[in-house]
Order: structure tokens, then sequence, then C-alpha cells
């Protein structure tokens, strides 16, 4: 349950020096300008965080997971890339959390440029739709937490739950689909199957992805 693991008061609480450490080498963020703008929610292996690390090294990143053994592979993942790539992957860490309960935890208003819900647990039956982690509520917590032109990315091999995340976004007023041409043009894009551990799995079987990439808006702005 949720008392194994530690979570901050608030974002101020959250130590970048144990996460970061190369780059927070002595107290906390207090006072640091730096803050994590990508998270890859329910990150499951890492391979996403891998990836996008060395694509964006000036950026920080976290990924969010809630299962124990998970959470420490990912670690040991990291700390093994480091020492291997001194210099390298300083950049992205994992927190052990459900982050559909604390997210206001981690990150402040407007903090995040990127969020990616990358084959999320489909929880097929009605009753537990509340369980998924795209849902009406939960996206008015994720466009809080995104910066004003911030991307959200999700992406599923359950067509079903691919309709259901594209229309709660498609209804909710502080998110825009972004468009065909921008989502060819984004770097990122290819990474949400190829880098991820599940989306090689769905490649390896051969079944489809289905995509919805939206933009936080302003209210103003639709
Ligand atoms: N995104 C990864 C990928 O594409 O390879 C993993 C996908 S896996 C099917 C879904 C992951 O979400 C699992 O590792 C699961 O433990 C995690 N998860 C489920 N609910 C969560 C929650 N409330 N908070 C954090 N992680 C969660």
């Amino acid at each position: 349950s949720d008392s194994h693991f530690p979570v901050p008061l608030c974002p101020g609480q959250f130590d970048y020096s144990l996460h970061y450490p190369q780059l927070f080498p002595s107290s906390s963020n207090n006072g640091c300008v730096k803050k994590i703008q990508f998270a890859d929610i329910g990150c499951g292996f890492g391979g996403l965080l891998v990836s996008l690390s060395t694509l964006f090294p000036e950026t920080l990143m976290i990924g969010m997971e809630i299962r124990d053994k998970v959470t420490e592979y990912v670690k040991e993942r990291i700390s093994a890339l480091r020492t291997t790539n001194p210099g390298q992957y300083q950049n992205i860490s994992v927190v052990r959390t459900n982050s559909m309960k604390y997210i206001p935890n981690y990150f402040e208003k407007g903090q995040l440029t990127k969020m990616f819900f990358l084959f999320p647990d489909p929880h097929f039956k009605e009753k537990n739709h509340r369980r998924r982690v795209i849902s009406p509520h939960l996206l008015d917590e994720y466009a809080y937490t995104l910066a004003v032109g911030g991307i959200i990315y999700t992406i599923t091999d359950v067509e079903e739950l691919g309709e259901w995340m594209e229309s709660c976004l498609d209804e909710h007023p502080m998110f825009e689909a972004v468009s065909e041409e921008e989502v060819k043009a984004d770097p990122v894009v290819n990474l949400l199957t190829s880098a991820t551990e599940e989306g090689q799995k769905v490649a390896r079987n051969g079944g489809k992805t289905f995509r919805a990439i939206y933009r936080r808006i302003s209210p103003s702005s639709s």
C-alpha cells in the first residue's frame, strides 16, 4: 500500500540531490532554477527515459512507477548506465509512487512540458474505468501541472482504451489535438513504440497501436 513509500508534502520538498546527484551535488532543490520537465507516468522498465535522456540531455525527467521491484530495476538500470557512460544519463530518474494520487506533491503548477502515458493498464470493466490513468478528473490535474503549450502523449494497443483516452482529451477544455504535421515532425513520437518495452512487445506481435497527442492550451485560446 501507499504507506510503504515516502511522498513529498509539496514539490519543494522533493530532493533533487538524491535523484540527480551529479547535477545537484548537495542540498535539495530549494532555490534551484532547474526543475523536472518531463514525466513518464507508469514508466515500467524505463526504456523511454533512457532514450529521451540522450535526445534531451539538458532536460530533467522522471519516471513514476507503482511497482516496487520494477522501480528498483529502473534505478539500477540508470545507475549502471551512469557508471558505464560517465557524464551521461544524469538527467533521468525514477520514483515509486501512485501517480493517480500524488502528482501535485511532485510538480508545481505549469512545471511540466511533456507527460507520457504509454500503454497504461486498460481496466476494461466499466466499474473499473475510474482506475484509468486518463480520466476527466485526472486531466484537470495534468492540465494544472503542464505548462501552456506542454504536450501529453498517450498510446495503447487496446482500441477501446485508445478511444476513451482520445475522447477524454477531446472533451477537456484545456487540451487541443496536436496536428498530424506536428506529430510527424516530433522526434519523440517514434519513441512511443520503439523505446518502450510494451511498444516493442506490440511491434513484435504485429499489433496495432492507437495514439492521442494533445497540447495544453490556455482557456482563452480555445
Ligand atoms: N509505459 C511502460 C511501457 O510502455 O513499456 C509500461 C507500461 S505497463 C503496461 C503500465 C505500468 O503502469 C506498469 O508498470 C504499472 O505498474 C504502472 N502503473 C499502474 N498504475 C500506476 C499508478 N497508479 N501509478 C504509477 N504507476 C502505475
